[in-house]
């Protein structure tokens, strides 16, 4: 497996971040090769990774087996096209990252029924705690899908879903959840503030308790996460007090209203 060359179109932050990940769980640099039309991002990935490194999309494809797909939205369709004129693409696998682009329209920019893989990331994964969620045309064989699976699994857990639709419902949760955490600390931390606290421990209180929690949910993997919240609420006291007034306020269906948003638009910009 560690034997196929994987090539990145795009040397962007979600590339650095795949390619930091697969170097340091032991993917050989010799088989990675990234292109970009600037040469700084790459200069620095050839420093940093050992990484081989080409300003020409068509040269890194010629030799790949996985290909990468890391430009913008916008940049996929034309990438495609410059790459079906000028490079035999039978036996290579597409992944692509790109939010809100369909496999059928990569399928039409590379003019064939090509082995194309969907992922969507999301922004921890440039720290290797992210989630992909990954949809496969049905034209991906089971070695590059594995593969696919060990790119992704460097920068945090894999989610294979069962249908492309589902892309739309992981982006209402994981794609779009860190900013629901950060909104919850950001006004976590003004309170704090407005209690009296100065903004570093403000931020200090709040960011431990943050990850303190989310450390507490991954470690008690079976109990139920209503369980550690009633383990913390003791009748009569303060966080009861606290999580009363979370319920009168809705706290429970806004929720669900705003991933329900995010899912509509999700479907609406792709
Ligand atoms: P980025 O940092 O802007 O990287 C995109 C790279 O593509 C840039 O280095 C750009 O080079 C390069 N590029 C532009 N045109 C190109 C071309 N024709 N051929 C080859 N490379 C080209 O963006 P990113 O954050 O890595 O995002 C990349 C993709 O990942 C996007 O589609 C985004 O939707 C998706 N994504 C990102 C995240 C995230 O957390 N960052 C999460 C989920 C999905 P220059 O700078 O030299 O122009």
């Amino acid at each position: 497996m560690t034997n196929n060359t994987i090539a990145f179109i795009g040397a962007g932050n979600m590339s650095r971040a795949i390619i930091a990940g697969l170097v340091a769980n032991g993917y050989p640099a010799k088989n990675i090769i990234a292109a970009n039309p600037s040469i700084g991002k790459l200069d620095a990935l050839h420093q940093d990774f050992g990484i081989t490194i080409t300003q020409d999309n068509v040269a890194a494809c010629s030799q790949a087996d996985l290909i990468v797909l890391a430009v913008k939205p916008h940049f996929i369709q034309p990438v495609c096209e410059q790459l079906a004129k000028n490079v035999s693409l039978s036996n290579k696998c597409f992944v692509s990252v790109a939010a809100g682009v369909n496999i059928k329209p990569i399928q039409n920019a590379l003019g064939f029924a090509a082995p194309v893989i969907r992922c969507m990331p999301n922004t921890p994964s440039q720290l290797g705690l992210g989630v992909s969620g990954m949809f496969a045309s049905a034209e991906v064989s089971d070695p590059q899908k594995h593969l696919a699976d060990t790119l992704m699994a460097s920068v945090g857990i894999v989610q294979w879903l069962e249908a492309e639709e589902n892309i739309d419902d992981l982006i209402a949760v994981s794609g779009s959840g860190p900013a629901y955490f950060f909104a919850f600390m950001e006004a976590m931390q003004n309170k704090a503030i407005a209690l009296g606290f100065n903004p570093q421990q403000a931020r200090a209180l709040v960011q431990q308790t943050a990850l303190g929690a989310a450390q507490m949910v991954v470690e008690n993997h079976d109990q139920e996460i209503s369980t550690l919240r009633e383990n913390v609420t003791s009748k009569g006291g303060t966080t009861q007090q606290a999580l009363l007034t979370f319920a009168q306020g809705g706290l429970p269906e806004l929720v669900d209203k705003a991933m329900q948003a995010a899912k509509d638009r999700a479907i609406a910009m792709a």
